[in-house]
């Protein structure tokens, strides 16, 4: 299994490890240590060892920070895990603030005690976090300290190494385009942007350009390192030699000097020393990266990490091998929904389901030759209730049997060599009430608009937001997470710029690949959600039309409950979309499962009644 089910969390550790970091702060003279859920890459997913946020408090989410100062100590987290950081941490040792409303910066500009020294890992910060820190800090004649060691480490007795997971070349099928052409690419922007060296930070951007995968943290398929690009035409990765065969090496080695993690910061104190600019992205390098450069007498330019856009903007290799995926993993859902289908209610529980949708996707991939590398992310397995905690994950503790009468909501994903998949069915368990097929059909109206629509080129995420929910706002309801994410191409499940959210100021350019998930969530009660993924693309002309439009083209292909759809609540126009739907998913889907699951997919892509 990729998904453990065991909860990791034990709040009755923190006081003891607090007290430990209290006897450092003392010793480095500081008042408070800031401790965030974050790597040296700033990526969704750290390794075991940049856990300190959990080791130190108990709080296992994917985003936070603790504050611990000599008197207090205060966990930073947004409202999706509100609840989740008061049961994991120790109550009488952290008090819970609000990660989005009172960010440490501000918490800190609001409290802090005149003349107070907070230190920070420098590694752990991005540049712009760490320019905030600081001014709420001078604000009230303190200082920030930027440490060389973290103190956190030096207490944490048995933190983990580094993971040491396999790099592997990703093929040019796959990926479509040569490392020496993207550096080339990249080279003139950073160019172009007046720098003499651009630092990627990312290990997706490293992945991407250098076309090559790793296995260093769970569910992302990058390896941990760095890589320094000359303008000029040179490149170094930083990478720990024992990632690389024998393969990997005779690839990366025409491309770039290998050079060990540690000489990262040598060597960019020498590049640095003519005082020749250094490209990073304030919003995603460490503050590390600008102190070492601006020490040395170089100096950085901002500019956005140039390989993103590139990246997001998949080429043809990149989409035939997203719809190549997309139809095995259509084909392994579809298993799993027969299978579901056949249980009797009371017979299954959360990590029950979750286990055989992981099964049947390894299964199909084994019978295809396209092995499941991994899931993209731990399947968000929610019955009745749980279905409506928006970024629910399962434990032993949670889990719960899917009843009578209750909705079962499973948002997964699957990472192959040839794609990324990321799909979100809401599932009857026995009879549905009317209110819950209501609800669905809301739901569903908003994915069919979106998948529908026609927009111009220049439209940004935000502009459309609003058509995923116009059917649910008209019935006095909403959602409250975005509407869509970017997706990698076997990289990360949560892909920047690109987004479909009020926050997406990115265009939307052809080739982006991205989520379409409206939902609603009836606390206590229910969660709906469905997720199909998206690949913007130019849309043919349309007959008396003026302005070149673009379009969705809907990669995921799996049914929708016809249990829950109140055809009555649909337009013909979106019924026709939904059959047609449907008659894609059976003829794309169907000659890869046979028996019981291809009579339960006629089924269940049928016409709908009228
Ligand atoms: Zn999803
Ligand atoms: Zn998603």
């Amino acid at each position: 299994m990729f998904q453990e089910f065991d909860s990791v969390a034990n709040p009755a550790q923190g006081p003891a490890r607090v007290a430990l970091l209290r006897e450092k702060l003392d010793e480095l003279q500081l008042d408070g240590f800031l401790i965030p859920r974050a790597d040296e890459h700033q990526g969704e997913y750290v390794a075991h060892r940049s856990e300190r946020l959990q080791w130190m408090t108990g709080f296992t989410g994917s985003a936070g920070a603790a504050l611990v100062l000599r008197g207090s100590a205060h966990l930073f987290v947004d409202g999706r895990y509100t609840l989740q950081a008061r049961q994991q941490s120790d109550p009488a040792t952290f008090t819970v603030e609000d990660l989005v409303a009172t960010p440490p910066s501000k918490w800190l500009a609001e409290n802090a005690v005149t003349g107070w020294k907070i230190g920070i890992d420098p590694w752990l910060h991005t540049i712009s976090e760490a320019k905030a820190l600081r001014k709420a800090l001078e604000g009230k004649g303190g200082s920030l300290a930027t440490l060389d060691v973290n103190p956190v480490d030096e207490i944490w007795e048995d933190q983990p190494q580094p993971p040491l997971g396999a790099v592997a070349v990703h093929p040019i099928a796959f990926c479509g385009e040569e490392a020496a052409a993207k550096l080339a690419r990249i080279s003139a922007a950073v160019s172009g942007a007046g720098a003499r060296y651009v630092i990627l930070t990312d290990p997706a951007s490293l992945a991407w350009t250098f076309n090559i995968r790793g296995s260093d943290i769970a569910h992302t398929p990058v390896p941990l390192g760095f890589a320094i690009l000359d303008t000029q035409g040179r490149a170094s990765i930083y990478i720990d030699a024992r990632k690389l065969d024998r393969q990997s090496r005779a690839h990366l080695e025409p491309l770039a000097d290998l050079r060990p993690p540690h000489a990262l910061e040598d060597d960019l104190r020498t590049l640095s020393e003519p005082g020749p600019a250094v490209a990073l992205d304030p919003a995603l390098a460490a503050e590390k990266l600008r102190l070492v450069t601006e020490q040395a007498g170089g100096q950085v330019v901002p500019m956005p990490d140039p390989a993103r856009l590139p990246r997001a903007t998949k080429n043809r290799a990149e989409l035939d091998g997203a719809r190549a995926a997309h139809r095995r993993d259509g084909a392994a859902v579809a298993g799993f929904l027969c299978w579901l289908d056949a249980q009797r209610a009371g017979s299954v529980d959360e990590i029950g389901a979750a286990t055989q949708l992981e099964a049947a996707r390894r299964r199909l991939g084994d019978e295809t030759q396209m092995p499941l590398r991994d899931i993209s992310f731990d399947t968000i397995s929610g019955a009745g209730p749980n279905g409506a905690v928006i970024h629910y994950r399962v434990t032993r503790k949670t889990n719960r049997t899917l009843e009578d009468g209750e909705l079962y909501l499973v948002d997964s994903g699957g990472q192959y060599q040839d794609g990324t998949t990321d799909i979100t069915r809401t599932v009857a368990i026995g009879v549905p009430s009317a209110d819950m097929r209501r609800h669905y059909t809301l739901v569903l109206k908003g994915l069919i608009r979106l998948s529908q629509l026609r927009f111009p080129s220049g439209t940004r995420g935000a502009d459309i937001d609003a058509i995923a929910r116009a059917a649910l706002w008209n019935a006095g309801l909403d959602y409250a997470h975005g509407t869509g994410h970017g997706v990698g191409s076997f990289l990360s499940v949560h892909e920047g710029p690109q987004r479909i959210a009020k926050t997406g100021t990115e265009k939307l350019l052809p080739g982006m690949i991205l989520s379409n998930e409206p939902g609603f969530y009836k606390e206590g009660a229910y969660g709906i959600r469905l997720e199909n993924l998206i690949v913007v693309t130019s849309a043919e002309e349309i007959a008396g039309g003026e302005t070149p439009m673009h379009r969705f083209e809907t990669l995921t292909l799996a049914p929708f409950d016809r249990r829950l759809i109140d055809t009555g609540l649909l337009t013909e126009d979106e019924c026709s979309w939904l059959d047609a739907y449907h008659s894609r998913v059976l003829a794309e889907i169907g000659s890869m499962v046979d028996g019981e699951v291809l009579n339960w997919l006629e089924n269940a892509t049928a016409k709908l009644p009228r």
